[in-house]
């Protein structure tokens, strides 16, 4: 393993024993249990990335003026290591990961991590804690690298010279444990998760505490999840929770995606982007543009769209069966996953558990 960095290791004492993991396993629901070990690495402004760890999982000592807990200076990434039928395990497309956390970090004022060595974390934490890779169909060991300010000190008039990048890593089980059911969404009026100019396009926490009001708005008028629209018309659809949307036109031989152009208030997913690469292979055009939310109801209610789905890491896709806002409500397709949104499920799927060729070389 080349690395920009050497990696300390601590290895430790205390390992979960060996049918407590695999009782976690079974059963692992998504983000409460964490592999034995985590990776640590520190970054001071002028000396660069140094102090690589792997070390036991466990709390980390904070000060209270740490940057980061008054005013958010955060970037994180999420992705998976997936188990294959022989046994080995892989990652998808990690690289691409990193290059994300990059640009979240530019517009964070944050440092730049060396892709390899982002990449070399991720390999040496799998690679330590490769029992908690569940091998059952759909499951995954979720990663999550994230990085933060540490500086002690309280001025805003400049950003932090001192941060923390670590890797922590998740088991996760079936999105769907009782098969794919479509969900339902809610139309935020009243909350925006993003603007242009804004960090809507970094991955940054501050987005996600800013959305929990949305999405437990959503909830309250009996909907699984928020869809946001842009921040200035409160028309044009950007994303729906923690995903990217993609609205298939069409049918059969004759079907074609759209999808919202990156316009800097969205997220650039990369299930998001495998699938724009995925689909013309398949014979299914796609284009990225715009489109509001009376063009969605009408194209539903015309039949001219025939599925919406949400895409994401963590579901893949997300079948939206209805939607519903202050003045309207009406339901996708037949409200069921459509054949369009599984056949490109399952083709992702295929290439992420080694079942299907892989001819971009996403599988690392
Ligand atoms: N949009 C938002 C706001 C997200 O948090 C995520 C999850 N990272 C996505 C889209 C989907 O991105 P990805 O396909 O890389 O998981």
């Amino acid at each position: 393993m080349s690395s920009t960095l050497d990696f300390e290791i601590t290895l430790t004492e205390r390992p979960t024993p060996a049918a407590d993991r695999e009782a976690i396993l079974a059963d692992p629901g998504w983000g409460m249990h964490f592999t034995d070990h985590m990776i640590t690495i520190r970054y001071q402004e002028g000396k660069g990335w140094y102090d690589a760890r792997l070390e036991p999982y466990g709390p980390i000592p904070m000060d209270p003026a740490s940057q980061v807990l008054h005013y958010s200076q955060e970037l994180f990434e999420g992705l998976k290591a997936y188990r294959q039928a022989d046994g080995s395990i892989v990652t998808f497309r990690p690289y691409a990961n990193a290059a994300r956390m990059n640009r979240s970090a530019q517009r964070m004022a944050m440092p730049q991590i060396p892709e390899q060595l982002f990449v070399d974390a991720l390999e040496l934490l799998v690679g330590t804690d490769k029992d908690w890779v569940p091998g059952k169909e759909g499951q995954s060991l979720y990663l999550r690298p994230f990085m933060f300010a540490t500086t002690r000190a309280l001025g805003v008039n400049r950003p932090a010279d001192e941060f923390l990048f670590m890797v922590i890593a998740s088991p996760s089980g079936l999105y769907y444990p009782r098969g794919i059911k479509p969900v339902s969404v809610w139309l935020s009026q009243d909350y925006v998760r993003a603007a242009p100019g804004g960090t809507g396009e970094a991955k940054t926490g501050g987005n996600y505490a800013a959305s929990f009001a949305g999405q437990a708005e959503a909830v309250a008028n009996g909907c699984d999840q928020v869809v946001w629209l842009d921040a200035h018309e409160h028309r044009w659809v950007e994303e729906v929770g923690s995903m990217n949307l993609i609205f298939v036109y069409g049918e059969g031989s004759s079907a074609r995606l759209l999808t919202p152009a990156l316009n800097g208030a969205l997220l650039a997913g990369i299930t998001r982007d495998s699938m724009l690469k995925l689909a013309p292979d398949l014979g299914i055009p796609v284009e990225e543009g715009k489109i509001s939310i009376e063009e969605w109801q009408e194209g539903c209610e015309s039949g001219a769209i025939s599925e919406v789905f949400g895409c994401g890491t963590a579901a893949i896709i997300s079948p939206v069966g209805r939607a519903k806002g202050t003045d309207r409500e009406w339901t996708i397709g037949t409200g069921e996953p459509g054949p369009v949104s599984m056949r490109l499920r399952e083709e992702l799927i295929g290439i992420q558990y080694g079942t299907k060729p892989d001819p971009y070389g996403w599988v690392h």
